[in-house]
């Protein structure tokens, strides 16, 4: 059978109902224990069933409420996240009021294969993974030389040829696996978000993107399909089956080891004083940054219909000319830290450079001053005091730039003024993002073999991030809430 669509009223009817009945009328909360309560209380989920009734048949028994098996999944992430999931269903089992939360009454707890049904219906493709398990024989790839927190360094030739591929068929839309969740977590939660406010100018978002390793394993394992090597064949080029075939090796820089898993790269809104994660992408951990901001840009702006994108926010990672040349395709205005390995000025062709920093020399070697903009002609002015000496003019020696000349080196925003400074220092908000995943929701404890899974977890996550965003913001108005769930605690 379909799942019928148990409206939230509904839900919050059972709740009380469950609590009552085990409790009492007088039950009383634990202060740790009302965020939790209010946040399910206050969260609609049936859309989620509302999404999912057409990938359940027409026969057989009624499956358990969708809702309430994503439900109980935040609840485990809220309060058990480092446990398993096996474990969680014993949690359930002990701890009745977590059951209840979840929609579930005590003495009719799901089992752990349900959860999995559940997951495998956000999840639109049969394999788990995204590449096929059986692959060729992997090299062992050398260990790069980097200094302790220096990212591996990007191959600017790569980046160029993919960029270049990408907006020749920018307007083809490829169906990702991922896209069921992204487009439960947008109408559902995304749209809650904007509605609050709470992603600073959803329809004209800026957003902060950041990599960071999500370590799946430390090494990675295989095993052979053949039977070469009993029959004393070494060294075949036979396929071998790898148990993440979505993952590989990557360096991490700032825990200064190799691992396995994944490159998990994060769009955030910048804006947001909540830090809220809003397009989540998961890579082979060998991926650079600046090659995983061009796929997430792509389809982000393809997927997400809240809004536009006004401005994208970057670290120094994600330098290379091809990047501006995308996001400028893409009407994003660019925000990204200049990464200034060469010391070298740029000549222009007259007697005035131009320094790594994008900044005009005059001929007697010192940095001009912007001095205002002419919208007309869309041109930077610059000028060098009189008293300098390199030359006569009254006013002292001018020069223009031009953003369409190079919108690196001279960006819309220039780099030495306040709104710049303004607007890059909230790209520290993917970093806060990716910490509290990391940290307190404990994204790696979780022990999954299979990209599917990955993903259920980090869209999970967000929610919760979300949901806590909700409750902290609107935190007055929900705890008046609590004396019509307890009257006893008023
Ligand atoms: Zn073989
Ligand atoms: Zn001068």
């Amino acid at each position: 059978m379909k799942p019928t669509v148990i409206p939230h009223a509904a839900y919050q009817h059972f709740v009380m109902e469950q609590l009552h009945a085990r409790y009492g009328r007088a039950i009383l909360f634990v202060n740790a224990d009302w965020p939790l309560v209010l946040k399910c209380w206050q969260t609609d989920l049936s859309g989620v069933t509302t999404q999912l009734r057409t990938t359940y048949s027409n026969r057989g028994p009624e499956p358990r409420d969708p809702a309430s098996m994503l439900r109980s999944y935040l609840v485990y992430l809220f309060t058990n996240p480092e446990k398993g999931l096996t474990e969680w269903v014993n949690i359930m089992q002990r701890t009745p009021i977590y059951a209840i939360l979840s929609g579930f009454s005590p003495d009719d707890i799901p089992g752990l294969g349900t959860f999995y049904d559940f997951f495998r219906r956000l999840w639109p493709v049969a394999d788990k993974n995204i590449k096929p398990n059986k692959q060729p024989k992997k090299k062992k790839k050398q260990k790069p030389k980097n200094k302790k927190g220096e990212k591996a360094p990007m191959k600017p030739g790569k980046v160029q040829r993919l960029v270049t591929w990408v907006l020749r068929s920018i307007d083809v839309h490829v169906e990702l696996p991922g896209d069921r969740l992204f487009h439960f977590f947008e109408t559902n939660i995304l749209s809650v978000s904007k509605e609050l406010g709470l992603l600073g100018d959803a329809d004209h978002l800026s957003i902060a993107g950041d990599g960071t390793p999500l370590v799946t394993q430390a090494y990675r394992r295989s095993k052979a399909t053949c039977d070469c090597r009993a029959r004393g064949i070494t060294g075949c080029n036979h396929h071998r089956y790898y148990s993440q075939p979505d993952c590989d090796p990557g360096w991490d820089s700032s825990r200064e080891r190799y691992f396995n898993g994944y490159h998990l790269y994060m769009f955030t809104a910048a804006d947001s004083p909540h830090d809220l994660p809003v397009y989540p992408r998961l890579q082979p951990a060998s991926r650079h940054d600046a090659v995983s901001l061009v796929a997430s840009s792509v389809e982000f702006q393809q997927r997400f219909t809240l809004g536009t994108t006004r401005r994208m926010i970057l670290d120094a990672a994600h330098d290379a000319q091809a990047i501006y040349e995308l996001l400028i395709h893409q009407e994003i205005e660019p925000f990204i830290d200049l990464n200034t390995r060469s010391k070298t000025n740029i000549e222009t062709g007259s007697d005035i450079e131009i320094s790594p920093e994008g900044i005009p020399i005059c001929p007697k070697g010192t940095k001009m001053k912007p001095n205002g903009y002419d919208k007309a002609r869309h041109r930077r002015k610059w000028r060098c005091p009189p008293d300098c000496g390199c030359s006569d003019a009254k006013y002292g020696r001018t020069y223009y730039t031009r953003t369409q000349d190079d919108p690196r080196l001279f960006p819309n925003t220039p780099r030495d003024s306040k709104a710049w400074e303004l607007i890059y220092n909230t790209r520290t908000s993917s970093e806060r993002t990716n910490k509290r995943e990391k940290v307190d929701y404990h994204l790696e404890s979780g022990r999954h073999q299979s990209t599917m899974m990955w993903y259920m977890r980090i869209y999970g996550i967000m929610i919760c991030q979300h949901l806590d965003a909700w409750y902290v913001s609107q935190k007055e108005e929900w705890d008046l809430l609590k004396k019509d769930i307890c009257p006893a605690a008023a």
